[in-house]
């Protein structure tokens, strides 16, 4: 990838470009891989790092929803439950089909409520029966039936859903099985998609840390948050994907419209081995006692527990408060009532704000999860905002939002995005035996041993031998502060993927922060890595140290040790 000071120069000097995407969400970052793809010269800029905002805080579910149908949202449901097949189909060294087990309690609840449920009469949400899970899962698989990319639903008893699960609440009548993804890392993806469209050549740029700073006709003013300067670009159309700020950033062109309704939603990563035991390879999915969908699910060693729907005006103010904490506490106790979880076992907290679109619904539940595409403009710049959607459905938003660009430009598709494999996802090992073979082979050409390959492979898919590579170069030397992990894996980073701050790296390049192994030994031998590269001084050095321990302790309510 290209250095950020180059991609600087080089917009500086040609400012001309047919879409200017403003944020690197999901959504905006599907429509520049598509835009990229199709040759179109596209710039896409986030006042923060890549998928930074709702798309790193989203519950990592690639899923139709199938809560959505009581809702009577069946288009939704089935485009999303087809993307969540191409997801894993595509991208399959992040997505893995996610089993999803539904503890049920009753036989015939909420059938009498569906109805006024599926009318938008019952603003509380009411407990559903076995009856009901039993025909929405039914509807759920007719969706999937002719792709087959995840098994058919199940149901099971009391006696085999607790010999299945011998911690779950005796009081359980029946589990439901079914399947849907879960995206282990979103930023991985992202980074992935990203890498991909800038691969297609020079006519896809993408920078982090540069904000939208104001536009008139014929100009959008742009700032690097990094230096603080202000430059110019002429876009032909600028697509607004700045999620649950697309409202504020309108403003900032003159265009004062209310689009998005965000609703705050946290989530708790656990590590407490009786609870990963307990839940083995599956998601629980279930309704908690005031009736809220929540969700306790695998993630590495840790677990995950979620979430919360609750409005709010100013999504940078969003916190996991200590409340919503001890409401994902008490609600393991619904369905593991003898697994304790702790406080002292929480080892991160993520939070994030849904750019759901402006509605009077009466419960947050009750607001679509669909998108649309709003068309404003400032002078004859037509300006597009991406408002709405869920991350499984990004990348039928984007072809729509793709669509609209080149119908503005008077453009053809030249290649549309439903099968084209994803970063480390391309060319992916179907068997075991054949991804034995991809470890041994990389293992030879980059001159490693096959145990520290297949650590990468995990980590990139396919995509590991430029890694291998640079960790070969370093000659295989390990962190110390982090055994399984590399000199040159980290430089590879640095240099490939664009992190300009610590916590970048730490938090989107990687899993680190998210599973807890981030202490002070890791910050400082991580400095001196970055320093070597960014050549910081010793103050430049400490600045960012203290800048990434109050990042984790803001936002992920994580003191680094
Ligand atoms: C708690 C939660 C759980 C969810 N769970 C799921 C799930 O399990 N499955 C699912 O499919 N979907 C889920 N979603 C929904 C999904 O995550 C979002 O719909 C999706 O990520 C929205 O992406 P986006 O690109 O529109 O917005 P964002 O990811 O927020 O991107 C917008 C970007 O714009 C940037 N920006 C803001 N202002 C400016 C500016 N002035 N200049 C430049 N850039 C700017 C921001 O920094 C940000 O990076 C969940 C969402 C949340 C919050």
């Amino acid at each position: 990838m290209m250095k950020r000071s180059e991609l600087l120069d080089q917009i500086k000097q040609d400012p001309q470009v047919d879409v200017l995407i403003v944020g690197a969400g999901i959504n905006g970052i599907g429509t520049f891989r598509d835009l990229a793809l199709n040759k179109v010269k596209t710039l896409i800029v986030d006042r923060a790092d890549f998928c930074s905002g709702a798309s790193t805080a989203s519950s990592h579910m690639a899923h139709g929803g199938i809560r959505y149908l009581e809702n009577g949202e069946f288009r939704l449901v089935q485009e999303a439950v087809q993307e969540r097949n191409r997801m894993i189909e595509n991208a399959p060294h992040v997505v893995k089909p996610l089993p999803t087990s539904i503890p049920i309690f009753k036989f015939w609840s909420g059938l009498l409520n569906a109805p006024f449920k599926f009318l938008n009469l019952l603003d509380k949400p009411a407990e559903r029966g076995a009856f009901v899970i039993k025909f929405g899962l039914i509807l759920y698989d007719s969706f999937t039936r002719k792709q087959k990319t995840v098994p058919r639903h199940q149901f099971f008893g009391r006696k085999e859903s607790l010999r299945r699960y011998p911690r779950l609440n005796s009081k359980v009548q029946f589990t439901a099985r079914y399947y849907d993804g879960q995206i282990l890392s979103p930023e991985r993806y992202s980074l992935d998609l990203i890498t991909d469209a800038m691969a297609e050549g020079p006519h896809a740029k993408a920078l982090n840390y540069v904000s939208l700073a104001h536009a008139e006709p014929g100009k959008v003013t742009l700032r690097d948050e990094l230096s603080g300067e202000e430059f110019a670009v002429a876009p032909k159309i600028l697509v607004n994907a700045a999620g649950p700020w697309i409202d504020p950033v309108n403003k900032a062109m003159g265009i004062d419209k209310k689009y998005i309704g965000g609703t705050k939603g946290s989530h708790l990563v656990v590590d407490n081995p009786e609870l990963r035991k307990a839940i083995g390879t599956d998601e629980f999915f279930f309704e908690n006692k005031d009736g809220r969908i929540v969700l306790i699910f695998p993630f590495y060693d840790k677990v995950i527990i979620g979430t919360s729907d609750l409005p709010i005006d100013d999504a940078d103010s969003a916190r996991c408060t200590p409340e919503e904490e001890k409401y994902f506490i008490d609600l393991v106790a619904r369905v593991f009532p003898d697994v304790p979880v702790k406080q002292d076992q929480i080892v991160f907290r993520f939070v994030g704000v849904r750019p759901l679109e402006y509605s009077h619904a009466k419960t947050a539940g009750q607001i679509t999860r669909d998108h649309s595409i709003k068309e404003d403009g400032i002078g004859d710049l037509p300006v597009l905002s991406l408002v709405g959607g869920k991350w499984t459905s990004y990348r039928a938003f984007s072809a729509q939002a793709t669509d609209l660009c080149l119908s503005l430009l008077k453009l053809k598709r030249k290649k549309n995005t439903e099968s084209i494999g994803i970063g480390g996802g391309k060319d992916y090992p179907k068997t075991e035996a054949d991804k034995a073979s991809t470890i041994d082979y990389v293992a030879e050409k980059a001159g490693l041993p096959k145990e520290d390959v297949a650590i990468l492979f995990d980590r990139y898919g396919t995509r590991c031998l430029p890694v291998a590579r640079a960790v070969a170069a370093e000659g295989n030397k390990a962190l110390k502060s982090l055994p399984n992990w590399k000199v040159g894996e980290v430089y590879f980073l640095i240099e490939q993927e664009m992190p300009l701050h610590m916590e970048d790296l730490l938090l989107r390049r990687s899993t680190l922060g998210w599973l807890g192994q981030v202490n002070k030994d890791v910050l400082e031998e991580m400095a001196d890595l970055f320093a070597e590269k960014f050549n910081w001084n010793s103050a430049e050095k400490k600045k960012e140290i203290d800048r990434t321990v109050v990042v984790f302790k803001d936002l992920h309510g994580v003191t680094i040790r």
